[in-house]
């Protein structure tokens, strides 16, 4: 854990599910509990294992829930595409089960992971503003600082990148973004990699082999391999 992140509680690490921080999420977020009252429609919690943060030696960060998917079913990843390559990428380097079948009852348990987003409301057309992911960042940084064994963060896309470096009170100079590298942030170290989205697989950006070596370079830093 760095000094930039030292005093971040558990209280500080989740918003409030309705959060008032960032008005044209906030408006978006009202519209959707209109059209859609059964779905999640609220900042979506971070993703913990069944033995809570302490057992945290990885955090994955991600961009935001998306509109379908976690916005509308409250867990990470959960519901749409994205989903699909990561928790089988996860499952198999042991950081999860084999249960993930898109609803946040099937039965999916994280090993050890945890896994947030850099800004915890969806944005209209999955795009936040700048100001939107700096409000959010405290709960990046808190959430980064309740694990107290974490030893590797992998980012998922620049702009997931970019806060986590930030919340790591480091210069975005020192860590650029760029595909599978590894910056040594203190006692962290952090992965960097595509974002695993749809857009990104179809247009081949991002491979499943890509994607794999990159989780393969977190079990070698964990020592899982
Ligand atoms: S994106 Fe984050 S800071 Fe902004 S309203 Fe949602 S929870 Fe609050």
């Amino acid at each position: 854990m760095t000094d930039a992140l030292s005093s971040g509680g558990d209280a500080e690490a989740e918003p409030d599910r309705d959060c008032p921080l960032c008005p044209r999420l906030v408006e978006f977020r009202e519209i959707w509990r209109e059209r859609e009252p059964g779905w999640h429609n609220a900042p979506v919690p971070s993703f913990l294992p069944a033995d809570g943060p302490d057992a945290v030696r990885l955090l994955v960060v991600g961009l935001a829930p998306g509109l379908r998917g976690a916005n509308r079913t409250g867990r990470p990843f959960t519901g749409d595409y994205a989903g699909d390559l990561l928790y089988a990428t996860l499952s198999r380097f042991g950081f999860a089960n084999d249960r993930f079948d898109a609803r946040p009852d099937d039965g999916l348990e994280l090993n050890g992971t945890a896994i947030t987003n850099a800004v915890r409301c969806v944005p209209p057309e999955n795009k936040p503003v700048g100001a939107e992911i700096n409000t959010c960042r405290s709960f990046l940084s808190a959430t980064i600082a309740r694990f107290a064994k974490l030893h590797v963060v992998v980012t998922l896309g620049k702009i997931a990148h970019d806060s986590t470096i930030r919340a790591l009170g480091t210069r975005l100079a020192d860590a650029p973004f760029r595909h599978a590298a590894v910056a040594e942030i203190g006692d962290l170290s952090v992965v960097s990699s595509y974002h695993c989205s749809r857009y990104n697989t179809n247009t081949g950006r991002l491979t499943e082999e890509m994607f794999v070596d990159v989780f393969r370079k977190v079990a070698e830093r964990l020592g899982t391999n």
